[in-house]
């Protein structure tokens, strides 16, 4: 009797680690959950707080802009065999909306927006770009978190400590970027970008947006060329020495708007809709909004390139 117990035990050790060893069914043998991550924002919290525990699909890759994205077959399968998918929300992935209509399962979706007050663009649209303010990013973490300890209630404590040690992080870039900003005079506090996604930084730390080259929030459509004059003159009228343009949008425009106003094109990008490349130190959010904040102040001060 004793013997045949043991027997058993032995025999479903055996065979568990038979099925890990296959893959089996993740969610089921304590396997990674697989999960699905929009943007490389969305990804890069994804990635630090699920560790080990997920088996992470990122959709978006890091310079491509997240407005306006085509799925791939893999894309579509990754979509369906996920246990979660997390997406940044507010109007952004349209194109991942479709492709759930289409899949199933909208249950899966957790929007990382959610609880975050979102502000409305000049011309009242949503603007999107939330995670341009290290509050919000925090915020941002915490629904991860809460999402991902509910897809992987076994790996809850590391999550939620993995958590802690990012938001952390946000705390203390949070209190450099306001350093930063505050060594910018007054007067030299007004930004011009490529397209408009700096609003949730320039709102948080007290900067003023002047105008982008994209006049949208969206870089699909062109400017005209009366936009391109407006934004010139108004360049011209307020003495702006520094325009700005972002990693995943193509600077041709902007170089052309510098060329004719006589303001300096920053060497360096700025990171908003993409993060950096691993290893750029724009990899994870607090690293790409200190970039930023690093390239605005080193920009308007005139001390950078
Ligand atoms: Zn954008």
């Amino acid at each position: 009797m004793r013997f045949s117990i043991v027997r058993s035990a032995i025999l479903g050790l055996v065979l568990t680690s038979v099925l890990a060893a296959c893959g089996g069914s993740p969610s089921s043998d304590g396997g990674p959950i697989p999960v699905v991550a929009t943007t490389t924002q969305v990804g890069s919290i994804a990635s630090e707080l699920g560790g080990d525990a997920i088996d992470l699909t990122v959709l978006l890759k890091p310079g491509i802009e997240a407005h306006d994205f085509e799925i791939t077959p893999a894309d579509g399968a990754a979509i369906e065999q996920a246990d979660l998918i997390l997406k940044s929300g507010a109007g952004l992935e349209t194109w991942l909306d479709d492709a759930i209509q289409t899949i199933g399962g909208e249950d899966r979706v957790r929007d990382l927006s959610e609880g975050i007050e979102l502000r409305t663009s000049a011309d009242r649209e949503v603007d999107p770009h939330y995670w341009m303010s290290a509050p919000n990013a925090i915020l941002m973490v915490e629904s991860a978190r809460d999402a991902l300890v509910e897809a992987a209630p076994a790996a809850a404590e590391g999550i939620g400590q993995r958590a802690d040690a990012l938001i952390g992080r946000l705390e203390a870039a949070d209190g450099e970027i306001r350093t930063l900003i505050d060594e910018i005079p007054a007067d030299r506090r007004k930004v011009v970008t490529d397209h408009d996604a700096l609003g949730y930084f320039i709102d948080e730390y007290g900067l003023e947006f002047l105008g982008s080259v994209f006049p949208s929030l969206d870089v699909s459509a062109d400017p005209s060329a009366r936009d391109i004059e407006e934004l010139v003159t108004l360049i011209r009228e307020n003495d702006v020495h520094a325009i700005f343009s972002e990693s995943a949008v193509n600077p041709q425009l902007a170089e052309a708007v510098a060329l004719e106003t006589g303001a300096t094109l920053s060497d360096e990008t700025l990171y908003t809709d993409s993060l950096g490349e691993p290893g750029s130190g724009a990899d994870t959010l607090d690293g790409m909004l200190l970039h930023n904040a690093r390239v605005l102040h080193d920009g308007l001060l005139g001390t950078g390139a």
